[in-house]
């Protein structure tokens, strides 16, 4: 059962209400995190706090709870979901303040949200090659925030979209960044290749698992710049984010990507993954 926590109070989530100074409302002045949950434990819960922490400093705000703290809430959700697969969402805004300002408050009254949802993609029963399109990435130079203003990536899969496609692949300056809500990898002869950290990425928590995995699998993975070319002859193109693992790109502006089935590299990649969970 979906179920939602805002400043102390657990209540069905269409319950849940915030003020309209909120700065989150007002600004998109805060940041969020979402964790996947497999057999009602939370997968990396530590490496996701250590990037919401990452997240607040980078926006100057602070941390309202400690490690301790975020981890028996996010424990008690799921105890109160009585989801097995799940995704926990938390946000944290800058709070309302008494009127619409750029500035700071003085005094920060943290607004803390928390969602727990059903995640049945998590149960990888079927799972369909998405299409995608290459679109430029007029995104900010902050990706690596992990930031609730996130109207540029709902412009960029609306388009998407209203092109045929599911998603698309971001272009900055010819070369890739990600895609409006998972990092991309490429496969060219035989190598796995992603485009290397920076501020034009959001530094995703299931790319460095499937970096981890496959370097410890001897499978050659290569952290590099991808020009735009190189993802148009790229043999196998997949994605990663908490919400789908790994996940095959079956086309690419309308052409097909190898056999458009998922290749054999993103195949072993799914299966190292799914061993990595039942070790965790
Ligand atoms: N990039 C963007 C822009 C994202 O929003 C996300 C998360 N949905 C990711 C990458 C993947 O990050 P993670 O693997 O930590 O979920």
């Amino acid at each position: 059962m979906a179920i939602s926590y805002l400043n102390g109070q657990w209540q069905a989530k269409e319950e849940a209400t915030v003020s309209v100074l909120d700065r989150g409302f007002l600004f998109g002045d805060g940041v969020y995190e979402v964790i996947p949950v497999y057999a009602k434990k939370p997968f990396t819960l530590e490496k996701h706090l250590q990037r919401l922490g990452d997240s607040l400093n980078e926006i100057h705000l602070s941390n309202p709870l400690s490690m301790e703290a975020w981890t028996h809430l996010v424990i008690e959700g799921i105890e109160r979901s009585g989801e097995h697969n799940a995704a926990v969402y938390i946000q944290i805004t800058r709070g309302a303040d008494t009127k619409r300002n750029f500035v700071y408050p003085e005094t920060v009254n943290h607004t803390i949200f928390l969602m727990i949802d059903p995640a049945p993609i998590l149960e990888r029963v079927e799972i369909k090659p998405y299409n995608f399109v290459t679109m430029e990435d007029f995104r900010w130079q902050k990706g690596h925030i992990k930031s609730v203003s996130l109207i540029a990536a709902g412009i960029i899969k609306n388009e998407a979209i209203a092109q045929g496609a599911d998603d698309a692949v971001l272009i900055r300056e010819g070369k890739v960044t990600e895609c409006s809500a998972s990092n991309v990898f490429i496969v060219v002869d035989g190598v796995i290749v992603t485009p290397p950290k920076s501020k034009h990425l959001l530094h995703g928590i299931t790319r460095d698992q499937v970096i981890a995995v496959a370097t410890e699998a001897g499978l050659n993975v290569e952290e590099r710049e991808i020009s735009s070319a190189e993802l148009t002859l790229a043999s196998e193109i997949f994605i990663t984010s908490s919400t789908h693992e790994s996940w095959p790109v079956g086309s690419l502006n309308g052409q097909s990507v190898g056999n458009g089935e998922g290749g054999v590299i993103w195949q072993e990649v799914d299966r190292l993954f799914q061993e990595l969970k039942a070790r965790l």
